[in-house]
């Protein structure tokens, strides 16, 4: 069975898709399957991140019944995601439909949600087994995390910990803080790092644009812990890194093919 796990915040702007797209990369590093499925609907911004413009079906497609789930993932920087269309205003959403193929998978959906708990965020909800939590490391971010930890505790959800994520130099809140407001909740911590800015201007995930960079190495410890498997401390994290940037082209791009018929074809995105 698929185990579907919500990246979801108080707030906008602070980094889920950025952790969306990390942890699924990290976790396919430790050999597990694992899909991300762009659960913004209303502002989805996978596609962007990734370069991804035009795509042959989306998830709108798929919960309107339009199109075939395997027909709508796309492979991109190594990881397959489904997008969410651009353009569309839809909420009419299949869930019922989507939570059965998440049932018939094998390994890990990461849904990436809209912020806050509007409507279409509450009714992802129902279809997710873990949420992770991702702020950042200031007073209005923190409040809405824990507003959201609330709702989601009422509704005896499981929450996997809280991601603060953009630790820099100065910040207002500590991990120590968020460890006494919310008892008991895991706590990972992610550092401002320009190569995760850097590696959405080269559209794609920091992971895998700079492997030891200081957020990629947190990220892959998520996903270890996350996993239950070990994980090392790297030795020399900026010599491979510059080592690595000679290993590979950036982003190893499989696109589907789109033929003319299925342009139009469920594709509100497309220019
Ligand atoms: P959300 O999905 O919550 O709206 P994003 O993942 O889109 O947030 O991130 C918002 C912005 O913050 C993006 O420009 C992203 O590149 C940047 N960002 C996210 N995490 C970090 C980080 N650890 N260090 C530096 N920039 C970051
Ligand atoms: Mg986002």
């Amino acid at each position: 069975m698929g185990e579907v796990i919500g990246i979801m915040s108080g707030k906008g702007g602070v980094g889920k898709t950025t952790t969306a797209l990390n942890l699924a990369l990290a976790i396919q590093h430790f050999g597990d399957d694992v899909i991300v499925v762009d659960g913004d609907i209303k502002n989805p911004n996978i596609g962007l991140y990734l370069g991804i413009y035009r795509y042959p079906a989306t998830i709108n497609d798929v919960m309107r019944g339009g199109a075939e789930f395997n027909n709508a993932i796309i492979k991109k920087a190594g990881i397959s995601i489904i997008p969410a269309s651009l353009s569309s205003t839809s909420s009419s959403i299949g869930l019922t439909k989507l939570k059965n193929i998440f049932n018939d998978m094998d390994g890990h959906v990461i849904l990436d949600f809209a912020p806050g708990l509007g409507r279409e965020a509450l009714s992802f909800l129902d279809i997710c087994d873990k949420s992770l939590i991702v702020t950042n490391p200031n007073i209005p971010s923190v409040a809405s995390t824990l507003r959201l930890i609330n709702i989601l505790e009422r509704q005896n959800k499981n929450i996997l910990g809280v991601v603060i994520n953009r630790i820099g130099k100065s910040y207002e809140i500590t991990r120590e803080d968020i460890e006494t407001v919310c008892p008991g909740k895991t706590v990972w911590e992610i550092p401002e790092d320009e190569n995760v800015r850097k590696s959405a201007m080269m559209k794609t995930p920091v992971l895998d644009y700079k492997p030891y960079s200081r957020a990629s190495v947190r990220f892959s410890e998520m996903a270890a812990n996350i996993l239950g498997k070990e994980f090392k401390e790297p030795s020399f994290p900026r010599i491979r890194d510059f080592f690595s940037s000679f290993r590979r082209p950036v982003a190893d791009n499989k696109l589907p093919e789109l033929k003319d018929e299925e342009d139009g074809r469920g594709n509100d995105q497309n220019p």
